[in-house]
C-alpha cells in the first residue's frame, strides 16, 4: 500500500484535462497512473472545435438569456436542443445555471475562467515543445461574424466584460472581413476579432501526441474502467475497477461528465452536467481558413484542421446516456456553407461528444470535500481544451502540497451544494 505522503498518483480519465494533468504530475516527481476504458483523448477531448482562447472570460449564463431559449428550442436548426423526457432532471443545473448569469455575479466568475484559461496558449506550446509536433497549435485569430452588425458593439455586456479585463479586441466593417479571411461569405456585416489566440489543428492528436509523451516519461496508461472510489487505510485511496483494485497515495479525478458519477457514493454531489455537443468535418473542403470562426448569431465554430474543415457546436441535454441524434450535427452542412459559400461538402463525417458542465462555466478544482487526496479536476464545459493545462498545473501543485498562489473557492466542487 502507498503512503500517502508518497509521490504516488492514479489519474481517472485520459481525455485532454487527465492527460495535461499527468504530465504537470510527472514534473513534480510522482508515479503516474492514468486509467480510462477509452484510448487517450477520444471524447470530448477529440472532437472539439479546437480553440485555445486564452481570452475566454464570458459564462454561457448570462442575464436575460432565458429570453432566447424558446425560441432556440423552436428551431431545428437552433443551437439549444432538450429531451423533454429528461428535462425533470436538468431542472436542479438549469436553475443554478440562471442564477449565475447574475449581473453581480458575473465579474468573479470572468476572473476565475482567466485563471484557468489565460495561460493556456503558452503553455501548450510548452507541453509541446520537443514533441516533432509543435505545429498541432497554431497562433490565431478569434473571429466572432455578425450579420446584424449591432452585435459587434463593444458596449454590450459579454465585450465589456472582456475589454475590462484587457482582453485585445478589434472591430471588422464589411470588407475588412475578407481581408482577414477571404474564403467567408459577404453576409457578415461586422466581426470582433479577438487577438493573440490559439488553434488546435487536430485536437485528439494533440491528446495522443501529449499522452505519448506522458507515456515516454514514464506515466502508464491502464485501459479500464473505475467503479469506485474509496478511502484506504493511512489516508490513501482505493480504486475498484474492472483491473482490479488500485490504490494510490493521490487521485486525480479527471473523468469529464463521468465524474458526478463516481462522487456520488462518497456522499459528494456536484453539479455537473453532460452537455452534449457535435461536429460535422467536410473532407476536401476546397477552401481554408487561417483562424478560429465563430457564428456569433448561429453559436457555432468553424475551422480548418488537418481532416479537413470541422464545424461544431450545440448544446443538448439528454443526460449522459442517450443514444447520439446526428440530425444535429448534420444542420451543420448548411450552417457552415452559409459562413463559405464556396465549402464542398460532399464528403463528411459525423460526431458527439459530451461536455462536463457546471452552471457557471466554472470548473471545478481542487480536493474533494471530506476526501483530500482524492483532486477534483473536471467541469470544463465548452472550454475544456483551453482549461486542460493549467487545470494541470494546479491539480499536480496540491497533489505535492505546494501553495498555490491562486484563491481556489471559485473551483470548489461543492459550490452548489
Ligand atoms: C462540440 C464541442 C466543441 C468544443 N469546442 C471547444 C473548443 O473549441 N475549445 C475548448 O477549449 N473546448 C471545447 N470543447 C470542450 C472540451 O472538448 C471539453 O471541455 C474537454 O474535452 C473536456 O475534457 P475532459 O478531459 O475533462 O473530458 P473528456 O475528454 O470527456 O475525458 C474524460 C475521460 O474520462 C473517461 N472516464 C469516464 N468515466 C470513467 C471511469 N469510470 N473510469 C475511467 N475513466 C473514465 C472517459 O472515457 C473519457 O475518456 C468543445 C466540446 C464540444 C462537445
Amino acid at each position: 500500500m502507498p503512503d500517502p505522503g508518497s509521490r504516488d498518483a492514479v489519474v481517472v480519465g485520459a481525455g485532454i484535462v487527465g492527460i495535461c494533468a499527468a504530465l504537470s504530475l510527472l514534473e513534480k516527481g510522482f508515479t503516474v497512473r492514468v486509467i480510462d476504458p477509452e484510448p487517450p483523448a477520444d471524447g470530448a477531448s477529440s472532437g472539439n472545435a479546437g480553440v485555445i482562447s486564452p481570452w475566454s472570460c464570458v459564462p454561457q449564463t448570462l442575464p436575460g438569456l432565458w429570453k432566447d431559449v424558446p425560441k432556440w428550442l423552436l428551431d431545428p436548426d437552433g443551437p439549444l436542443a432538450l429531451r423533454w423526457a429528461y428535462t425533470p432532471r436538468l431542472l436542479p443545473w438549469l436553475f443554478q445555471f440562471f442564477a449565475a448569469g447574475n449581473v453581480k455575479r458575473l465579474p468573479a466568475i470572468a476572473d476565475a475562467m482567466l485563471t484557468v484559461n489565460r495561460p493556456s496558449v503558452d503553455l501548450f506550446h510548452q507541453l509541446l515543445d520537443g514533441t516533432g509536433d509543435e505545429d498541432l497549435v497554431r497562433d490565431s485569430l478569434y473571429l466572432h461574424l455578425y450579420r446584424n452588425p449591432a452585435g459587434a458593439d463593444l458596449n454590450n455586456l459579454p465585450w465589456r466584460l472582456r475589454s475590462e479585463r484587457g482582453v485585445p479586441l478589434e472591430v471588422l466593417r464589411g470588407g475588412e472581413i475578407q481581408e482577414v479571411e477571404p474564403e467567408l461569405s459577404t453576409d457578415f456585416k461586422a466581426a470582433v476579432v479577438i487577438r493573440s489566440q490559439g488553434r488546435a489543428t487536430n485536437p485528439g492528436r494533440l491528446g495522443k501526441v501529449l499522452a505519448a509523451k506522458a507515456e515516454a516519461r514514464g506515466a502508464t496508461f491502464v485501459r479500464g474502467r473505475v467503479h469506485r472510489l474509496a478511502p484506504g487505510v493511512n489516508g490513501e485511496c482505493r480504486l475498484e475497477t474492472d483491473q482490479g483494485e488500485l490504490a494510490a497515495a493521490k487521485v486525480v479525478l479527471a473523468a469529464g461528465a463521468w465524474s458526478a458519477r463516481l462522487l456520488a457514493p462518497l456522499g459528494v454531489k456536484v453539479c455537473l452536467e453532460a452537455e452534449r455537443g457535435y461536429h460535422m468535418v467536410f473532407e476536401d473542403p476546397g477552401v481554408t481558413l487561417n483562424h478560429s470562426i465563430m457564428d456569433a448569431e448561429r453559436k457555432f465554430v468553424t475551422s480548418s484542421m488537418e481532416m479537413g474543415i470541422r464545424s461544431a457546436g450545440t448544446a443538448e441535454f439528454a443526460g449522459l446516456d442517450a443514444p447520439p441524434n446526428y440530425r444535429r450535427s448534420k444542420v451543420f452542412e448548411h450552417l457552415a456553407k452559409r459562413i463559405l459559400p464556396n465549402l464542398n461538402t460532399a464528403k463528411k463525417s459525423e460526431w458527439m461528444g459530451t461536455r462536463p458542465s457546471m452552471p457557471d462555466s466554472v470548473p471545478c478544482i481542487g480536493p474533494v470535500p471530506g476526501h483530500p487526496n482524492i483532486i477534483g479536476a473536471f467541469g470544463h464545459g465548452h472550454l475544456g481544451l483551453t482549461g486542460a493545462p493549467m487545470t494541470g498545473r494546479m491539480v499536480a501543485a496540491l497533489a505535492a502540497d505546494e501553495p498555490l498562489n491562486l484563491d481556489l473557492k471559485p473551483f470548489r466542487l461543492d459550490r452548489f451544494a
